[in-house]
């Protein structure tokens, strides 16, 4: 029987990477539904590809233009919050690839319709991480994690009772700066920053790779996935992104899950899930790669890692402010606005500046988000002027 997909931000590197798997396995998927924010060409020549019913744009703006392309395509146009909202409505697979918590309301919608998830889109996680969990088991939707490091713990916690885990360790490559001195990352750039040594990922996420928010985001990430508190999630650096992470249990016993750094093979893991399909993923050449480094995190040079923990170990509003402060620094620095170290500068002021409990719905995580970007948006403007 062939599996309906919905891919909630289907142009971007995710949603590629995924598209590029369904195309092989024509017998297996049917795409239903894709989606974008802007990218109106791009997204209704995918939806002429692959035969979508449903195309939708979220800025109403561009309607008209997407109309216009799909026309004669059989493929429905839409735009708008809403739309987005209800555009996994006919999936049975839903891939959560949007970036950022803009992800965070269609993702919810899909939880609460009790579909299954391959989830990509972290920032959803981290800000509305219990209430997602909790949706999740009440209307019984199955969360399959995207992210390299989740779905190599999930991979290696398969047939495993949940009690007999001791530790969950998180692998990051360490980024591009991964050896450059303070003095360099400070002044470095965006095209410095975003040239990622191992893996090939949108814009946003690869800054937060070069920053280390990334593991701090994937850290509160994993605790929600997987019910363990901090301090039983380690973070390693591992610079050749071979292992993608490990869980070790009780009897001292580690399992990890090794692959060349291709995201389309935990994509193919979440998308035939109980199943496996082939990947034209590179296979791994152990001989050749001869050796794997590990070395503990550099607090000092990226203190977002700290913070990320901090923010998980406070718990109430903290992780949503961490996220919504981070957004709002990268797309400055890569705007141009400030400099790259004050990136992690403002995601801290943002957090000793704002106080408020634990929301308790996703009304109030976004109101917590808005008012935090808001801030952080006026605080980027006066350290400007
Ligand atoms: P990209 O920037 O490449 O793509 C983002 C997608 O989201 C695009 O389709 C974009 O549309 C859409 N989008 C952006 N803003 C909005 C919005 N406001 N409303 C609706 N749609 C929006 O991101 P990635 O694919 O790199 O990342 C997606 C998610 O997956 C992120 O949460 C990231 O952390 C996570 N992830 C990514 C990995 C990777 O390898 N790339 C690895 C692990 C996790 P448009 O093209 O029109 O802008």
């Amino acid at each position: 029987m062939t599996r309906k997909i919905a891919i909630l931000g289907a142009t971007g590197s995710i949603g590629k990477s995924t598209l590029d798997l369904v195309e092989r396995s024509p017998e297996r998927f049917e795409v239903v539904a894709v989606t974008a924010a802007t990218n109106v060409e791009v997204l209704a020549n995918i939806a002429r590809r692959t035969h979508a019913k449903l195309a939708v744009i979220a800025d109403e703006a561009r309607f008209r233009e997407l109309e216009q392309l799909l026309a004669g395509s059989g493929c429905q146009g839409a735009a708008g919050e809403h739309a987005l909202i209800t555009a996994a409505s006919e999936a049975d697979l839903v891939i959560a690839a949007i970036v950022g918590c803009a992800g965070l309301r269609p993702t919810m919608a899909a939880v609460e319709a009790g579909k299954t998830i391959a989830i990509a889109n972290k920032e959803a996680l981290v800000t509305a991480g219990r209430l997602m969990i909790d949706a999740a088991r009440a209307s019984g939707a199955t969360l399959l994690p995207v992210d390299s490091e989740h779905n190599a713990i999930f991979q290696c916690l398969a047939g495993s009772r949940r009690e007999d885990v001791s530790r969950l360790v998180l692998t990051a490559s360490g980024g591009p700066f991964r050896t450059a001195s303070a003095e360099f990352i400070s002044a470095a750039t965006p095209e410095q920053a975003v040239a990622h040594p191992n893996w090939s990922m949108g814009a946003k996420i690869s800054v937060d790779s070069a920053t280390l928010m990334n593991k701090g985001l994937e850290l509160i990430e994993a605790h929600y996935l997987f019910d363990l508190p901090s301090s039983r999630i380690d973070v390693l650096i591992h610079p050749q992104s071979v292992v993608h992470s490990m869980v070790e249990f009780v009897d001292g016993s580690v399992l990890a899950q090794l692959g060349s750094p291709d995201m389309r093979i935990p994509i193919a893991y979440a998308l035939a899930w109980p199943e496996r399909i082939e990947t034209p993923a590179q296979r791994l050449d152990l001989a050749s790669i001869a050796r794997l480094d590990f070395e503990k995190p550099d607090l000092e040079r990226f203190p977002a890692l700290r913070l990320a923990r901090s923010a998980l170990e406070s718990g109430g509003a903290a992780p949503i402010i961490l996220n919504a402060a981070n957004e709002i620094a990268v797309a400055s620095f890569l705007a141009g606005r400030i400099r790259f170290n004050e990136i992690v500068r403002l995601v801290d002021w943002a957090l000793e500046n704002g106080h408020s409990g634990a929301p308790k719905s996703i009304a109030e995580v976004l109101e917590i988000d808005r008012q935090t970007r808001e801030r952080v948006d006026a605080e980027v403007k006066a350290s400007c002027d």
